[in-house]
C-alpha cells in the first residue's frame, strides 16, 4: 500500500536534500511533484489541491527552524499536514460506560470487508478483556450468516442469528442474547449492496433506530479510490456513522482512499485491516502512518509488535544487539521472530528506509529467502556463528557444502550481515535523543 506514493515523495525530497539553499522555485516544484504524486496515487482532486496549498504556504511563509536543514524543513511540513489529513490524533474507539451492552454496527458495501471486520473487531475486543457478541444482520447475502458463525467459531466469540430473515428483529434479538449471556459489547453485521441502494440504506436507518449503537462503522475497501468520496458522503448523509475501517490496506491499494475520507467527511478512519486473518486489524495512528509514507518507519509500531511475542530474555537480547551487534546466532532467532510477527513486508513498512532498500534487493525479501538463510546459518559452527569474522576462505567452502548452498550465498550471506550491523548503528543513532532522525519528525 502506498508504495508508489512513497517512492515519489521519498523522490521528491531527495532531490531537494541536494540543494544547500531552496527558492521560491524549488518550493514550487517540489509541490508540483507532490501534487502529482497525490493525484496518481488517486487521491480526491479537492483533497489534493487544498493540502499542497496548505504545505506551499506553509513552507514560504512558516517560521523556519534552525536545528533543521531547508529540506528538513520542508519534509517536517509535509509530514505535518499529511498526518493532519489523516486525521491528527488518534482516534480510539470510544465506548459507552454506563451502558452494557454497548452497541457497535458495522456498515458499508457488499464485499467491503465488513463480515471479517465485525470478526476482526470482535477478536480485538476479546483481546482487550471484553466479552462481545456478534449479530448476523445481513440477512441479505444467505451466506452472510455463514460466514461469521464460522469466523465467530475460528475466534471463541458467539454469533446471534435469530430467524435470519427480518434483519431489525435479529438486531434487536442480539441486545437480549447480549444481556442473557453477559455480553458486554454487540457487534452488528449489516447488510451491503454492490452500490448505494435505496433498500439498503432504509434497513440500516430502522437497524440503527432499533438498537441505538453507541458507534457506527462504515467498512471501507482501501481499494476504492477516487469513487470513495461519492460513497462514504452518501452512507454519511443517510445513517451517519462515527468513523471508518479502512480495509485491504495490504494490497495494492494506492492509498487514494485512505487519504481522502477525512477531509471530504470529517470522519476519522479508527482501524485498518492488513490482512484476511483475525488478528490482522490494527487501530489507526495517523502520525504513524504519515510517517511511513514519507519513509521515516514507524519505530513505536516495531516496538508494539514485538512486544506481541516478544519475552523478557528477548528484549534484554535486542538491547544487546543494539549496543554491541549481532551474532549469527542473533539472526536466526531474529528471523524466526519476523515469522512469529507476520513476515518481513509487515516490518519492512515499520523500519526507516528498508521498505525501499528491499525493493532494491528483492533477492532478500522473500520468506523462502529466509529458509535459505537459515539452512546456511545452520551449518556454521557455534564459534562461526558468534563471530563471523572468522569465516575464512575455506570454512565458507564447508559452509556451502553443508547447508546445500552455493559458495556465492554463503558469501552474500555474510555481506548482508555486516551490512545489517553498519544499519543497525545508523538505526541506533536516529533513536537516540537528539539524533536529528528523531527530533524533526
Ligand atoms: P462483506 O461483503 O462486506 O461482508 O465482505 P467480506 O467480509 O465477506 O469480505 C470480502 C472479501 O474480502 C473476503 O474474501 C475477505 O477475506 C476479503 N478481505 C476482507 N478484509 C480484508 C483485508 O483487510 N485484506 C485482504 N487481503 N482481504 C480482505
Amino acid at each position: 500500500m502506498f508504495n508508489s506514493l512513497s517512492d515519489r515523495l521519498q523522490d521528491t525530497f531527495e532531490r531537494l536534500r541536494g540543494k544547500g539553499r531552496l527558492t521560491e522555485a524549488d518550493i514550487n516544484v517540489a509541490m508540483r511533484e507532490i501534487r502529482m504524486a497525490l493525484l496518481e496515487a488517486d487521491v480526491n482532486y479537492r483533497v489534493v489541491k487544498e493540502f499542497v496549498a496548505r504545505c506551499k504556504e506553509k513552507c514560504l511563509t512558516a517560521e523556519v527552524l534552525s536545528s533543521l536543514s531547508p529540506a528538513q524543513n520542508v519534509v517536517k511540513v509535509v509530514l505535518d499536514e499529511l498526518t493532519v489529513l489523516l486525521g491528527s490524533t488518534d482516534s480510539r474507539l470510544t465506548l459507552a460506560q454506563n451502558r452494557t451492552p454497548n452497541v457497535i454496527m458495522l456498515v458499508g458495501l457488499q464485499g467491503s470487508g465488513k463480515t471479517t471486520a465485525a470478526a476482526k473487531l470482535a477478536y480485538l475486543l476479546k483481546g482487550q478483556g471484553h466479552s462481545p457478541l456478534l449479530a448476523a444482520c445481513d440477512t441479505h447475502r444467505p451466506a452472510a450468516a455463514d460466514q461469521l458463525e464460522t469466523l465467530g467459531g475460528e475466534i471463541g466469540v458467539p454469533v446471534f442469528r435469530g430467524d435470519g430473515k427480518d434483519a431489525v428483529a435479529v438486531a434487536s434479538g442480539s441486545i437480549k442474547e447480549a444481556v442473557d449471556r453477559l455480553c458486554d459489547i454487540v457487534i452488528v453485521d449489516t447488510a451491503g449492496r454492490l452500490q448505494i441502494d435505496e433498500e439498503m440504506m432504509e434497513e440500516a436507518v430502522a437497524i440503527k433506530q432499533a438498537v441505538r449503537p453507541d458507534q457506527i462503522l462504515m467498512v471501507v475497501d482501501a481499494m476504492t479510490g477516487q469513487d470513495i468520496v461519492n460513497v462514504v458522503t452518501e452512507f454519511a448523509n443517510r445513517v451517519d456513522f462515527d468513523g471508518v475501517i479502512m480495509s485491504k490496506l495490504d494490497g495494492d491499494a494506492r492509498g487514494g482512499g485512505a487519504l481522502s475520507v477525512r477531509e471530504v467527511t470529517g470522519k476519522p478512519i479508527k482501524f485498518v485491516s492488513m490482512g484476511e486473518k483475525p488478528d490482522s486489524l490494527e487501530v489507526f495512528h495517523p502520525d504513524r502512518m504519515a510517517k511511513r509514507i514519507l519513509g521515516m518507519g514507524d519505530v513505536v509500531g516495531i516496538i508494539e509488535q514485538a512486544q506481541k511475542v516478544a519475552n523478557e530474555q528477548q528484549v534484554a537480547d535486542a538491547e544487546r544487539m543494539l549496543r554491541e551487534g549481532f551474532t549469527m546466532d542473533d539472526l536466526l532467532s531474529q528471523m524466526q521472530q519476523i515469522r512469529k510477527m507476520g513476515g518481513l513486508q509487515k516490518l519492512a513498512g515499520m523500519i526507516p528506509g528498508m521498505e525501499r532498500a528491499m525493493a532494491q534487493m528483492p533477492q532478500a525479501a522473500s520468506d523462502e529467502q529466509l529458509t535459505r538463510i537459515e539452512s546456511i546459518i545452520r551449518s556454521m559452527t557455534k564459534e562461526e556463528r558468534a563471530r563471523p569474522k572468522i569465516i575464512n576462505g575455506q570454512r565458507r567452502r564447508r559452509i556451502a557444502t553443508g547447508s546445500g548452498r552455493s559458495v556465492q550465498e554463503v558469501n552474500q550471506l555474510i555481506k548482508q550481515w555486516d551490512e545489517m550491523n553498519k544499519m543497525m548503528g545508523k538505526m541506533k543513532g536516529m533513536m537516540q535523543p537528539g539524533a536529528a532522525g528523531k527530533k524533526n519528525r
